[in-house]
């Protein structure tokens, strides 16, 4: 790789990544396995940009980040404009609580039932910021819906979620684990289902003041 301002340690490794997104270690270690640079022969892509692949000590997998500045490893290693695949996070727009318990979901996903359990507190959660602050999350489901915040299909699938975060909790006697592929459906519906309710409104909420603001 070419020279940097800063001190770059040999061998080089990809430092912007809070999480693998393949295994889920926090911190992980990611060498360089492939550095280069290119070029596109469209006009659009005609200035240089550096690539490197990277690969986590822990599980093998390989992240691909790219920097528009081919002048400086730093910018690739510790600011790329560019990862993939991306580390999960949970959006901004979610609330506070149910946020935190959709991120630990997501960072928890090879330990499933411990993902599975924070999947269900994070529609529990998210219910709740909805006003839903009545009996248990069963209730509170059956609300959602008579209240016209879910579909008939969105309940249907949360209460998928609120049984399999059951499971591991109450230690069920027949089936006490959920599968990861359980866990990743249930991570998935509480990812949509917090930018269903919150991130889209926010979202939209912008684009009418920034709409507003360029009439003024
Ligand atoms: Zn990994």
């Amino acid at each position: 790789m070419r020279n940097s301002t800063s001190q770059i340690p040999n061998p080089p490794t990809l430092n912007a990544i809070r999480r693998c997104p393949h295994c889920g270690v926090a911190s992980p270690y990611l060498p360089v396995k492939w550095a280069g640079t290119t070029k596109g022969s469209d006009a659009a892509f005609a200035s240089e940009r550096h690539w490197g692949a990277f690969c986590c000590s822990s599980c093998g997998g390989v992240i691909v980040a790219m920097s528009n500045s081919t002048t400086y490893d730093a910018d690739l290693l510790d600011r790329p404009d560019l990862v993939f695949p991306k580390t999960p996070s949970a959006a901004d727009d979610i609330p506070e609580v149910a946020r935190k318990f959709l991120q630990q979901a997501m960072d928890t996903i090879h330990a499933p039932d411990a993902s599975a359990v924070m999947a269900g507190s994070s529609v529990d959660a998210m219910l709740k910021a909805k006003g839903l602050t009545e009996g248990s999350l069963y209730s509170r489901i059956d609300q959602a819906l008579s209240n016209g915040i879910l579909t008939q299909g969105m309940a249907d699938w949360a209460h998928e979620v609120r049984l399999g975060s059951n499971r591991p909790r109450h230690a069920d006697g027949d089936n006490p684990h959920v599968t990861e592929e359980e866990a990743r459906q249930s991570v998935d519906f509480a990812e949509a289902l917090g930018n269903f309710l919150f991130v889209l409104t926010a979202r939209i909420q912008r684009g009418i003041e920034a709409a507003k603001a360029a009439e003024d």
